[in-house]
């Protein structure tokens, strides 16, 4: 079978649309039509190998996405044909089955894929990166359970555990930042306080439930802090997250907490860069951690996410800024790198907006 694909040749791109031939299925692996993948900041920093040298090249690219199972794979139990999914990069339950190599149909080079990847009409998957999800969630809103949702409100829910009336700090309003947000506002936590340098970011976190704004371009780092701290009666929040990934933001992001506060890292600082923090604050009692996708069990934690958002207390439909088709995927790139989209998404030709019951 033949498909059209999103290859990465070389470091910093362009991204090459391809026509590419489809392996036959290995043990643990499922053959799903993509119907809307989402765009991540992390694809950005595989194009421009922010984490140093791309050893996979060429390869396939995306991590989070909707789709319907086509075929099943030797050895796969939990889904079958027909099954509506939300594709995800966080590991569950399953076979971890080997990385799949597609060919292109034009002059049979070998292109390399991951686990999972979702900038194809159709994509080779193991079975552990897929949960099975109910028919009411819209195919564009499903994609984004995949990698912003889990991360963002994972982040709130099972890392910070964060309840009703303390206090939050995000640095940093994209996809994952979106999300933590969305997650604080439907764990009833407040102040929730934004930060970011661009100013339509802010709007859209004040309307979806920040109840103050810090714009860091307007002042110095220093005054970003105590503008938190003014905020919060000179304590500093019980919790912040970095979604930037830039290390004076992580700064900043730790100096704004309480002595008993916790700091999450979320964002993807460029490999070998590092941050400054007080030791003493350590001491003192302050914490500070990464996340790596909000912690969470995909098989259990999506479908309570999904509950969230079918009765109305997690807003997810808030984050969809844009829509494109596949063969846009670099103007894609492009508006998420310039801080123009919170979260894009690449439709599909054949996709549409409900799932058939
Ligand atoms: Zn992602």
């Amino acid at each position: 079978m033949i498909m059209k694909g999103v290859v990465l040749y070389k470091t910093n791109g362009p991204l090459v649309v391809e026509e590419l031939e489809i392996p036959s299925l290995q043990d643990g692996q499922v053959l799903v039509k993509i119907l809307f993948s989402g765009v991540c900041r992390a694809q950005i920093n595989e194009i421009k190998a922010h984490k140093g040298p791309d050893k996979y090249l060429p390869h396939t690219l995306g991590h989070e996405a909707s789709g319907i199972v086509e075929e099943t794979g030797p050895g796969v139990k939990k889904v079958k044909k027909g099954d509506y999914v939300v594709l995800t990069w966080i590991k569950g339950e399953g076979i971890d089955a080997p990385s799949c190599t597609y060919t292109t149909h034009k002059d049979k080079k070998k292109i390399n894929s991951g686990a999972i990847t979702t900038f194809n009409q159709y994509s080779v998957i193991s079975e552990n990166r897929i949960v099975k999800i109910p028919k009411e969630v819209p195919p564009d809103i499903a994609a984004l359970f995949g990698c912003a949702v889990p991360t963002g409100v994972g982040i709130v829910k099972n890392e910070l555990k964060a309840k009703k009336g303390e206090s939050l700090a995000i640095f940093g309003i994209g996809g994952i930042g979106s999300c933590v947000l969305l997650g604080a506002v439907s764990a009833g936590v407040s102040p929730i306080i934004a930060v970011d340098i661009n100013s339509d970011k802010l709007e859209f976190a004040k309307e979806n439930g920040a109840t103050h704004t810090v714009n860091p371009k307007e002042m110095d780092i220093k005054d970003v802090v105590a503008k938190i701290k003014e905020i919060t009666n000179n304590e500093g929040v019980d919790y912040s997250v970095d979604c930037a990934g830039i290390p004076l933001m992580i700064e900043a992001a730790f100096d704004a907490i309480k002595d008993t506060g916790t700091t999450i890292i979320a964002g993807n600082p460029a490999y070998g860069e590092k941050i400054r923090i007080t030791p003493f604050d350590l001491i003192k009692g302050k914490k500070i951690f990464g996340s790596w996708g909000g912690s969470v069990k995909p098989d259990k934690d999506i479908p309570l996410f999904i509950q969230d958002y079918l009765s109305g207390k997690l807003k997810v439909d808030k984050l969809i800024t844009k829509t494109y088709s596949l063969d846009k995927i670099n103007d894609a790139i492009k508006s998420l790198g310039k801080g123009k989209v919170i979260r894009a998404l690449i439709k599909m030709d054949y996709a549409r907006s409900t799932i058939d019951k």
